[in-house]
C-alpha cells in the first residue's frame, strides 16, 4: 500500500458494523497492551520484580473476569480465544464421560452429543473431532430451533438422558438471538442431573448480565477480540468440581491447567475492557438502554430506506446490538458490495456453498431460502456512540438512494412523477447472471423501447423495476428455447409489461415482417434503427432459435451486420449445447452451426443463455481457437455423421446428478486461463507515467461507483455492461486498459474475458479498492 495516489477526493470515513466478527482494539486497551510490551514485559512465572509486575496484571484480570461473569467458586483460565476454550470444555467433558461408557450402549449407538443447531461451527466441529479422536462413537446431534431461534426444550428433555454432553450458546453471533438459560437449566437438570453443559458466552460478554455460578453451567468460553481486546486472548469459566483435562501441557502455567507463557499484552488490554464494563474507568461503555435506542434508530432508518426490508429474527428475543435483515431481490453479495462502496462494513451469511452465500443459522430457523441467501448482518458493540449511529443512518439512506438512482429499486414516494433523468439513461445491452445462466435486456434509448431474452425468474422483479424506472416500453420477451434446467418467467413478464400481444410458444410476436437473406426468409422485429432477426437453429432442442440484433437489411445480398447473436444453447462458452435431450438432434445442430456462421461471421458477439465459467460473451472466432469440434464444423472438415458421434461422446461427460443443476453443455476442459497484467498501486502509477493512453475502468456496478470511487477511474463499466463495452470496442482492442473493483476478483474475471476476446493490453489492480485507498 505504498505510493498511494494523492489526488483523490476526501474519502468517506469508515463505519465498522461487524462487531460480532471482531472489533477494533480500543485505544486505551491498545495502550495497556503496548505498555506490557515495552515496560511491564515480564514473564509472570519469573520471581523478580518485572515478573511480579506481570503476575499482578494477570491476577487483577482474573479477579475482574470472575466478578464480571459471576464465577463464584469456579475457575477462570486464560486461553488464546473461544475456540481453545471450546476444545478445553469438550475434551474435559468427553474424557470424563468416556470412563463411564457402557460398551453395549456404544455399539447400539445409544449415546449422543447435543449441540444447538445455530451454534458457531467451532462447537459441532470440535464435538465431531474429539468424539472421533477419543473413539467415543456417539451420535453428534443438532438440537432444532424454532422460527425465533429458540432451542426446542421438548427435544432436549427427550434426548438429554442419553447425552454425554450438551453445548448451547448464550447469544447467537448471526442474529443476536439469546436463549433462556434458566429454562434450559431446568430442562437439562430435570432430565440429566450430571451431564456436562457448555454455554458459549462469546457474544454475551458486555451485552448481557451473567451470573454463571448461580446456574449449573459447567463450562463457558469467552473471547477478547469480540469486545475491543486484541485477538489471541480469551478465557474459560469452569464450574467448581467440573471435570477438567488440560488441552495444552508444558511448563505448568495457569496452575498446570493451561501451559504456555501467558499473553500478557492481551491480558492487560482485557483488564482495561473489564474496568470499563465495571464502571471503574474514566472511559465508559454505552448503557444497554441507549444501545436499545441505537437499535431502534437504525431499524427505523433501514425501514425508511428499504421499505420492503425483511428482518430475519425477532427483536423480542435478541440483543440490541445485532440486526440481521434481507432486502428482497438483492443477494448478500450485492448488498455487501453496496455497503462496502458506502464504506460501511457489514457481513453476510456465514457459510459459503459453491453457488451462493447462505446462512446455516437462518436455514436452521426455517426461514425461506431467499432470506438466507440475502442475509446481511449489522452488529455493533457497547462502544457505539450516538454520533456513529447518526452517520450510519445517513450512509444507509445514501446507499438506498444510489440503488434508486441506478434504477435497481424504485422510490415509491417519487413514483408519481417518474422522473427519468439523463444520468439514469440506459442504452444497449445489459446482462443478468444467476449462477451459470444468463438473461439479456436490450434497450433502444431513442425510442425508449426494449426487449428481453431468456428471462430467469430470479431477475423478473429487477427487470420490471428497470423497465418502469427508465420508462421503457417492452417490445418483446422471448425465450431462445424451452429450457430444461429452469423455469422461464417470460409469461409473467409478458403479462405485466406487454399489452395483449399474440405470440408463438417462445414469445415471438405474431405477424412480424420478413426479409430475404441469401435466399432464405427470416422474420424480424424493429427496435429503433436496429432489427432483431429470428433464425431457427434446432439441435439442442427442436424449438431452439437464435435472435440476431443487426443493422436493417436493405439488400438481400448484403453481408449481415450483427451486433449480438442471442443463440440460446447452440454455442456456449467453451462448449456446445448438449444434444442428448428427447427433442435434441445432433445433425440438426450441425446444420444450425454452419448456418449461424454464414449469418454472423466469426467476430459478432455471441450472447448465450449460459455462462458457466464467467466469460460473459464470446464469438465464433474465439471459440474455434479452443473448440476443435466447432472448428471442424465451421471449416467443413467433418460431416454431420462424424459430428453426431463426437457430440454423443462429449455429452456423456455431462453429470446431471450434481444437485438440481442441469448443465446445458459439457465444458471442453477447464476453460483457458488468459494471463492478464497485475498491477499494484505503485506499478499503476509507474505505468501511467509512461503511457497517457491507459484507460482506467471501474467495473463495479453503477450504484457502487456513484457512492465512492477513485477519481482517476473516470470510466465505469459495470460487469452487467461488459458485453456492450466489448461490442463498442471491437475496432479498438489495442487500447491499454486497467480495471478495478472492490476486492480484485471481478476485475480479474473481466480482464481475463477481455484478454480472451482479443483486447491486447488489459490488466487489473490486484486487491481492488480494498488495497488501494480512495
Ligand atoms: N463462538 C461464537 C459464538 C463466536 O461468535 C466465535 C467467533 O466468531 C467463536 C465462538 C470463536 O471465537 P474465537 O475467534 O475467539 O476462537
Amino acid at each position: 500500500m505504498t505510493n498511494l495516489p494523492t489526488d483523490v477526493k476526501q474519502p468517506l470515513s469508515l463505519i465498522y458494523l461487524d462487531a460480532n466478527a471482531t472489533t477494533q482494539v480500543l485505544p486505551q486497551a491498545a495502550a495497556a497492551a503496548l505498555a506490557t510490551m515495552e515496560t511491564f514485559f515480564g514473564n509472570p512465572s519469573s520471581s523478580h520484580i518485572t515478573g511480579l509486575q506481570a503476575q499482578q496484571i494477570m491476577a487483577k484480570t482474573r479477579q475482574q473476569a470472575k466478578q464480571i461473569v459471576g464465577a463464584g467458586e469456579g475457575e477462570i483460565i486464560f486461553t488464546s480465544g473461544a475456540t481453545e476454550g471450546i476444545q478445553t470444555a469438550i475434551l474435559s467433558a468427553l474424557i470424563a464421560a468416556k470412563k463411564t461408557l457402557d460398551i453395549t450402549a456404544i455399539k447400539s449407538k445409544k449415546y449422543c452429543l447435543l449441540y444447538g443447531a445455530t451454534e458457531h461451527k467451532a462447537v459441532p466441529e470440535s464435538l465431531k473431532h474429539w468424539n472421533e479422536i477419543l473413539d467415543i462413537n456417539a451420535e453428534v446431534t443438532a438440537i432444532p430451533v424454532d422460527k425465533m431461534g429458540r432451542l426446542d426444550m421438548d427435544f432436549i428433555a427427550k434426548q438429554v438422558p442419553n447425552a454425554l454432553m450438551i453445548c448451547t450458546m448464550a447469544v447467537n453471533n448471526e442474529t443476536g438471538v439469546y436463549q433462556d438459560l434458566n429454562l434450559l437449566d431446568k430442562t437439562i437438570r430435570a432430565n440429566n442431573a450430571n451431564i456436562a453443559w457448555m454455554v458459549d458466552c462469546v457474544q454475551a460478554l458486555g451485552k448481557q448480565d451473567l451470573n454463571l455460578a448461580q446456574t449449573s453451567i459447567d463450562y463457558a468460553p469467552f473471547s477478547g477480540h469480540k469486545l475491543y481486546a486484541p485477538k489471541g486472548i480469551g478465557f474459560i469459566y469452569i464450574k467448581d468440581n467440573a471435570p477438567f483435562t488440560p488441552v495444552i501441557a508444558g511448563g505448568g502455567q495457569e496452575g498446570g491447567l493451561r501451559s504456555g507463557t501467558e499473553n500478557l499484552p492481551g491480558l492487560a488490554a482485557l483488564s482495561v475492557i473489564f474496568d470499563m464494563l465495571m464502571g471503574e474507568s474514566e472511559h465508559s461503555f454505552t448503557p444497554v438502554k441507549s444501545l436499545h435506542l441505537f437499535h431502534q434508530q437504525i431499524v427505523a432508518t433501514l425501514i425508511q430506506a428499504f421499505p420492503n426490508i425483511v428482518f430475519n429474527h425477532s427483536f423480542e428475543n435478541s440483543v440490541p446490538t445485532t440486526i440481521n435483515f434481507a432486502i428482497p431481490g438483492f443477494s448478500s453479495k450485492e448488498m455487501m458490495d453496496l455497503f462496502d462502496a458506502a464504506n460501511v462494513r457489514v457481513s453476510s451469511g456465514s457459510a459459503c456453498s459453491s453457488k451462493v452465500t447462505r446462512s446455516f443459522v437462518l436455514d436452521a430457523m426455517g426461514l425461506p431460502s431467499w432470506q438466507s441467501e440475502s442475509a446481511i448482518r449489522m452488529s455493533f458493540g457497547p462502544a457505539m456512540t450516538q454520533e456513529l449511529v447518526d452517520q450510519t443512518c445517513e450512509r444507509i439512506v445514501s446507499a438506498a438512494q444510489a440503488l434508486q438512482q441506478s434504477c435497481l429499486t424504485i422510490d415509491t414516494n417519487a413514483m408519481d412523477s417518474k422522473v427519468i433523468t439523463d444520468n439514469k439513461a440506459l442504452e444497449g445491452l445489459v446482462q443478468f447472471k444467476v449462477g451459470g445462466s444468463c438473461s439479456w435486456l436490450y434497450v433502444d434509448h431513442k425510442t425508449k423501447s426494449a426487449f428481453v431474452i431468456d428471462p430467469l425468474p430470479e431477475v423478473a422483479e429487477r427487470l420490471q423495476t428497470m423497465l418502469t424506472c427508465h420508462g421503457l416500453k417492452l417490445v418483446a420477451v422471448i425465450d431462445s428455447h424451452g429450457h430444461a434446467d429452469h423455469v422461464s418467467c417470460r409469461a409473467s413478464i409478458a403479462k405485466t409489461c406487454l399489452a395483449e400481444q399474440k405470440t408463438d410458444a417462445l414469445g415471438w410476436p405474431d405477424n412480424t415482417p420478413t426479409t430475404n437473406i441469401n435466399g432464405n426468409e427470416y422474420q424480424y422485429l424493429t427496435l429503433g434503427d436496429k432489427w432483431l432477426l429470428k433464425v431457427a437453429t434446432p439441435g439442442h432442442t427442436e424449438d431452439s432459435i437464435s435472435l440476431l440484433l443487426c443493422e436493417p437489411v436493405t439488400d438481400s445480398s448484403d453481408k449481415l451486420v450483427v451486433l449480438y447473436a442471442f443463440c440460446g444453447d447452440l454455442i456456449l462458452m467453451n462448449s456446445l449445447g448438449r444434444t442428448n435431450f428427447d427433442t435434441s438432434s445432433a445433425p440438426a445442430m450441425f446444420t444450425s452451426l454452419q448456418l449461424l456462421n454464414t449469418l454472423i461471421g466469426t467476430e459478432s458477439l455471441i450472447c448465450p443463455s449460459h455462462d458457466y465459467n464467467n466469460e460473459f460473451t464470446t464469438s465464433i472466432g474465439a471459440e474455434i481457437s479452443r473448440n476443435s469440434l466447432l472448428h471442424k464444423v465451421i471449416n467443413d472438415e467433418i460431416n454431420s455423421n462424424f459430428f453426431s458421434i463426437q457430440k454423443y461422446t462429449m455429452d456423456k461427460g455431462i453429470i446431471d446428478e450434481s444437485g438440481s443443476v442441469i448443465m446445458c453443455g459439457a465444458l471442453i476442459g477447464a476453460g483457458d486461463k488468459v494471463s492478464v497484467r497485475e498491477y499494484d498501486s505503485a506499478s499503476l502509477t509507474e505505468a501511467m507515467k509512461k503511457s497517457s493512453t491507459i484507460k482506467l475502468i471501474d467495473i463495479r456496478e453503477a450504484h457502487e461507483y456513484a457512492l465512492q470511487h477513485d477519481e482517476k477511474f473516470t470510466y465505469n463499466v459495470p460487469l452487467t455492461r461488459l458485453v456492450q463495452f466489448v461490442q463498442e470496442h471491437q475496432d479498438d482492442k489495442q487500447v491499454p486498459l486497467v480495471l478495478i473493483c472492490r476486492s480484485g476478483s471481478r476485475s480479474h474475471l473481466a480482464a481475463q474475458a477481455l484478454g480472451r476476446l482479443g483486447f491486447e493490453q488489459v490488466g487489473h489492480l490486484t486487491g481492488g479498492y480494498a488495497f488501494h485507498q480512495y
